[in-house]
């Protein structure tokens, strides 16, 4: 088993995230069954709880899918999905591919509409993809974590209004994080995950289906995945899978303390521990991947530097200080590290930590820090 070390590791990566003490405590409540009467009063908490997290409208369903992020994913394209619909798909990184790719499984044809590895999408390019598929739904994600770019969603999902068309949204790695309003912004179906600005750990998964949505619900293929079924379980307390109770007590209080947070301060100090994190950056000569006004607060690309072993320097940082950054995937392996700065894990003395360590590690290679 694992050895239970005096020292957590600080996870600085692409998730899961840190874990607040709070967090921990609700994980080591009694067991509940999945229909026992109290039990089922906090997944009414939950459902609440996200649809003000979400700032979904009046009438939305949001609940928690039970599995990660890719289960959120399922659930949005297998209900909404049937063969032969035409789907947009921006495809910014490996994410917004892997969207396009689920979309395919359930039938979609799909027109990609893709963007360099490390910038966001251009609105205009979907505009033409709209009016030349004439797509009935738009894939997007919000914030994608292979490149640390944020790409335009409120503008992907106006044009896709004036087209008639749903946006489903990806937003594992930006709820909790960065601003995103589901009613203001007018998105359809939008999914996360519980490990990253949330705050607990991963396996129940934040989605939302806005009115808009629920009218449009295609029938799903999938048992598990099906909203039909889930809605019957949340809502008429019908059986369809026994539910983790432990998961729910930490979404619950996750949820929790980011209210009593609040979400604008969530999101402004999301923003100055990723401020905080770039000019330590400047200060040892490293910059990351976006331009400015693309980049994520919740998860930072950072640009290996010329003649430096990508491997070693996230090895010296785990084996030496307990502390994981993430690697680059697909086109960006080797070439950046991926640091998230998000939830519990979004701290000024974690920034510095890793600042700090980032250095040392580096001078190992014989970088030079510019004076
Ligand atoms: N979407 C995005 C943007 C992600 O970053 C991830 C995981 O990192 C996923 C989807 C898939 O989530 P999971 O790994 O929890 O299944």
């Amino acid at each position: 088993g694992v050895q239970t070390c005096a020292l957590p590791i600080f996870l600085l990566g692409p998730g899961p995230s840190l874990i607040s003490p709070r967090v921990m405590r609700a994980l080591a409540a009694p067991m509940l069954s999945h229909l026992d009467p109290q039990f089922v009063e906090i997944m009414d908490d939950v459902r609440a709880r996200l649809v003000r997290v979400f700032q979904a409208p009046e009438g939305s369903f949001a609940f928690g899918v039970l599995g990660t992020g890719t289960s959120a994913m399922e659930t949005a394209i297998a209900n909404t999905v049937a063969p032969g619909t035409r789907v947009v798909s921006v495809v910014t990184g490996y994410f917004g591919d892997r969207l396009a790719q689920m979309a395919m499984r359930y039938g979609a044809e799909v027109t990609r509409v893709e963007a360099q590895w490390g910038r966001a999408v251009d609105p205009t390019l979907v505009k033409q993809a709209l009016a030349s598929s004439g797509a009935s739904i738009v894939t997007i994600v919000h914030a994608e974590t292979s490149t640390g770019v944020l790409n335009p969603v409120q503008a992907v999902a106006a044009l896709a209004r004036e087209h008639d068309a749903l946006t489903i949204v990806d937003a594992v790695t930006s709820l909790g994080g960065m601003p995103l309003d589901v009613a203001a912004w007018g998105l359809d179906v939008v999914y996360s995950c519980s490990q990253k600005c949330l705050g607990a750990p991963s396996g129940l998964s934040p989605i939302v289906f806005t009115p808009r949505a629920l009218q449009r619900k295609e029938p799903c293929r999938s048992f598990y995945f099906d909203l039909a079924l889930l809605e019957d379980y949340w809502v008429r307390r019908k059986y369809h899978h026994t539910m983790s109770s432990t998961l729910v007590y930490a979404l619950d209080e996750a949820l929790a303390m980011i209210e009593e947070e609040g979400l604008e301060a969530r999101w402004a100090r999301h923003e100055q521990n990723h401020r905080l994190f770039i000019d330590g950056l400047q200060s040892l000569g490293l910059g990351v991947l976006p331009p400015d006004g693309e980049r994520l607060w919740t998860l930072n690309t950072v640009k290996v530097p010329e003649g430096i072993v990508e491997a070693d320097v996230r090895k010296v940082l785990l084996n030496e200080f307990s502390i994981e950054v993430g690697a680059g995937l697909g086109p960006l392996a080797g070439k950046i590290w991926r640091v998230g700065l998000m939830g519990t894990s979004s701290a000024p003395r974690l920034v510095t930590l890793l600042l700090g360590t980032f250095k040392v590690a580096l001078e190992r290679q014989s970088y030079r820090v510019p004076a």
